[in-house]
């Protein structure tokens, strides 16, 4: 049995096509490994957003020349955002390099590779990787999105699906957006949504094979369906789709990552307070606080217009976490635009943020204007954020102390394999001591200690479903028991 190795670079969309590429491979009878060395195949799955996202994956696999030569026999690809932009050069740099797969062809990775893995075994001595490379060229791989992203979806492993409590499902492709940083619009083409049906599908599919909390995924997830269908008792396709997953029985929690400002109306914010599956998290990128870098990078909204967006979140729920993307570093930002990005920050009182340095990236106007910033302006503003950012997420995580939480445990804990972890509704992180079979459950966890983003606590209260399907409550000692 073959064995294979992905490794995953950046964003939420690429997690979740790193998984549809290994369901598809253990479909096929390959088996999944944790490192590379005991790998048939090895392939990383790769993000252009950050120029140090795409040298991180070129360094990954110039490392990776050393293994080729002594295991002539392993395929190596690259696959996503950085295989859709640096296409065929990938091949001619690294000369052990076989596959590269852009971002339309995810569903066709699995038939590449059992082809190059049946050629490199039947003649290992004679492979020279260009020879036995596939190459799919960005500039023509568009292919229809309906079709393709429903043939993604039709490959999931039954079997991986009833051991995880949390999926990831894609509801659309693409985005319009162009904002001047962004390499997204060309390396995922244009927006093109699924239909509420076959989500609906995939996400029954997915809940009775035991997964509990479902994220919907798209570049700009809140304008879900505004090309294809029609807004219906004035709620957009993305709140009819939310009301319709919300129905299915069995889901316990329902997310969705990432929001764009733009687009985040009144029928959204009603949304948030009216379905109760939905989870008290709104991840919002900000990116700036000067509405002059704003401009400049084509986000077409205000830092007043953010505020009260936030404000307006909170009015209908008070307590939801709010999270955010931030840039520092921008071309042409100056003292006083990070000034105000700075104040902004500290008014709002995220539960969490992502701060990047900007960096420029090929073939987008950003990397076009004259003004770039200075690398040590860059650190020191994010390093000033940082401090900020960590000082809000501290008080948010504090004001949880005492309070029992509910939590979905998703597993071992990623610091400590002999504790468990699972994650509030409002997206934090607990870390506490439990019996294994908490894996999978909901349960409610008394917090005890606040460090960082992460919390730490006892279990106090687990939920299952009695015999009418009704949730009860259970001591967690007793849930085994009963
Ligand atoms: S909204 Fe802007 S940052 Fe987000 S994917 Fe689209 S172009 Fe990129």
């Amino acid at each position: 049995m073959p064995k294979f190795f992905i490794k995953t670079y950046g964003c939420q969309m690429n997690e979740r096509d790193s998984e549809q590429v290994a369901h598809s491979l253990i479909a096929r009878g390959y088996q999944r490994v944790g490192h590379e060395a005991e790998a048939d195949v090895v392939l990383l799955n790769t993000c252009s957003v950050r120029d140090m996202a795409d040298q991180k994956a070129l360094g990954k696999m110039g490392m990776l020349g050393r293994m080729a030569k002594e295991r002539p026999h392993v395929v190596f690809g690259f696959l996503g955002c950085m295989a859709q932009t640096r296409g065929e050069s990938l091949l001619k740099n690294l000369s052990h390099v076989d596959l590269v797969v852009g971002t339309q062809k995810f569903h066709r990775v699995a038939d590449y590779v059992e082809e190059l893995v049946a050629r490199k075994t039947a003649r290992p001595a004679t492979i020279t990787a260009p020879g036995y490379s596939r190459m799919d060229d960005p500039r023509f791989s568009i292919v229809d999105v309906a079709e393709e992203i429903g043939s993604q979806s039709t490959i999931r492993d039954q079997q991986i699906a009833a051991l995880q409590a949390t999926a990831f499902v894609s509801i659309m492709q693409g985005c319009n957006m162009h904002c001047t940083f962004c390499i997204v619009p060309q390396t995922r083409g244009a927006e093109r949504s699924r239909s509420i049906d076959e989500i609906v599908r995939e996400v029954r599919d997915l809940v009775a094979h035991g997964v509990k909390e479902i994220t919907l995924l798209g570049q700009i997830v809140n304008l879900y369906g505004r090309h294809e269908f029609p807004k219906r008792d004035n709620k957009s396709p993305f709140v009819q789709l939310l009301e319709t997953v919300h129905e299915i029985d069995g889901l316990e929690r329902l997310r969705f990552t990432s929001p764009h400002p733009i687009g985040f109306r009144d029928d959204l914010i009603n949304a948030l307070s009216r379905l109760p599956k939905l989870a008290e998290h709104v991840h919002l990128p900000l990116q700036s606080g000067s509405n002059k870098i704003l401009k400049a990078m084509h986000r077409a909204y205000t830092a007043e217009k953010y505020v009260d967006l936030v404000r307006r979140i909170r009015q209908v729920h008070n307590g939801i976490a709010i999270t955010t993307d931030i840039i520092v570093g921008f071309p042409g930002e100056t003292e006083s635009d990070y000034k105000l990005t700075r104040d902004l920050v500290e008014q709002i009182q995220f539960d969490n943020a992502f701060i990047f340095r900007y960096s420029p990236r090929r073939d987008t106007p950003a990397a076009k204007i004259p003004e770039q910033v200075e690398e040590s302006v860059k650190e020191e503003r994010n390093q000033d954020l940082l401090r900020i950012v960590n000082e809000s997420a501290r008080r948010a995580g504090e004001r949880l102390i005492g309070r029992a939480v509910e939590i979905l445990c998703e597993g071992p804990s990623k610091t400590n394999s002999a504790r468990l972890m699972g994650r509030t509704r409002g997206n934090k992180i607990v870390v506490f001591e439990g019996d294994r079979k908490l894996i999978g459950e909901i349960l409610d966890v008394r917090v005890q200690k606040a460090n960082g983003f992460s919390l730490y606590g006892t279990p106090v209260l687990a939920t299952s479903r009695d015999p009418n399907g009704d949730r009860v409550r259970h001591r967690t000692d007793s849930l085994w028991r009963t």
